[in-house]
């Protein structure tokens, strides 16, 4: 699908992505600079991987939006990262190479990339446990509409993204028109026998803070979250993770411009908590890129600071050699503090 088409599809956008606006902070390097120049400690530990559990792919940049806090730099006129049926060839052979038993399907918006299908029951018949994250609003354009029901036919885990269960809170994060939208997708997903207890449609939703502030408590948010969409919208779900915004990409461009960066970053630092240290999913993940090239997380990938061998080498999908990345170090830097921050965050909520 090329970019007009998305464009068309889209509702308004909160903003556009760095990239098209050829800001200084489409820059990885850039970033790190950002975040390297505050007044602030270093992160204070070295973190090594444990056993390969999941399995993370990033398909694409594409996105039928474009949110304020997006990690990624996602939106419609991300049509060049996009990864290719080799690649994920790539990935399903080095798949087999390790004992994962998730595959993590990510984006972007995974379900634009042509070859998504392919990879969901290619890993389905390798007997794996997918999860595909989903922003909601991409169920109802066009090519994507039947896939409540394909999703379910097969079993396939939903995590979307819903920043808060009030319109007024998730349209100021994802654009006007996004909770409508994403209530609409929900009560598909409900049809089709999602979010009502079957561990075989599984539907979990993924808060993020709509401000410069830690996730709060993430079992008493699932309680309240339950009860507002039901109340408010008969819509159910299975279970609610937290996760603190990271600062990075859009996310960091937003806390320079309302002034809020230095701030937040002593937040994090303030509340770096150890005990979120041996669950950080930087331990039990690979991460891997449009372009095949392997990362500790998504985040690192986004920061194009890639997982490297103990010789150096940066690591590709093609070489893909899991016993010698077992003995790596984990890359990090002082956006790692988003992880351990508080009861921690990662891809699987909070971790502590
Ligand atoms: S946060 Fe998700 S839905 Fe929003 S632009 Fe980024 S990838 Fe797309
Ligand atoms: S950003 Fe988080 S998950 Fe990634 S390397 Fe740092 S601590 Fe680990």
């Amino acid at each position: 699908m090329g970019a007009p088409e998305i464009e068309k599809l889209s509702g308004p956008r909160a903003t556009t992505s760095l990239v098209s606006r050829a800001s200084p902070l489409a820059s990885a390097r850039e970033q790190l600079e950002v975040l390297r120049r505050l007044p602030l400690k270093d992160f204070p530990v070295e973190l090594r991987p444990a056993a390969i559990d999941i399995f993370q792919i990033n398909v694409g940049k594409l996105c039928n939006m474009t949110c304020r806090h997006c990690h990624v730099d996602a939106g419609p006129d991300r049509t060049l990262e996009m990864m290719s049926r080799e690649t994920i060839d790539l990935c399903l052979a080095a798949l087999d190479k390790t004992d994962a038993k998730t595959v993590d399907i990510t984006g972007g918006a995974p379900e634009l990339n042509p070859h998504f299908r392919y990879l969901v029951d290619a890993c389905l018949a390798r007997g794996k446990h997918v999860m595909d994250r989903c922003n909601l609003t991409v169920l109802l354009t066009g090519p994507c509409r039947d896939l409540p029901e394909w999703f379910a036919a097969r079993g396939v885990e939903i995590v979307c993204s819903l920043p808060h269960y009030r319109k007024r809170n998730t349209d100021i994060q994802r654009g006007e028109g996004t909770f409508e939208k994403s209530i609409a997708a929900l009560k598909r997903l409900n049809t089709a026998g999602y979010g009502q207890g079957d561990p075989r449609r599984r539907l979990t939703l993924v808060h993020n803070p709509v401000g410069a502030f830690l996730a709060g408590d993430q079992k008493s948010m699932e309680r309240e979250w339950k009860e507002g969409l039901a109340a408010n919208y008969g819509v159910t779900f299975d279970a609610l993770i937290a996760l603190n915004n990271m600062p990075i990409s859009r996310f960091l461009e937003w806390l320079q411009a309302s002034g809020n960066l230095e701030r937040y970053m002593e937040v994090l630092v303030n509340a770096y908590n150890p005990g979120t240290l041996q669950g950080l999913m930087c331990r039990n993940t690979l991460s891997v890129g449009w372009d095949g090239r392997l990362f500790d997380c998504d985040f690192n990938q986004m920061l194009e600071l890639d997982a490297r061998y103990a010789d150096g080498r940066p690591a590709h999908i093609r070489d893909f050699e899991p016993a010698k990345l077992g003995e790596r170090a984990i890359v990090t830097a002082r956006h790692c503090f988003g992880c351990t921050a508080g009861a921690g965050s990662s891809c699987g909520g909070a971790i502590a």
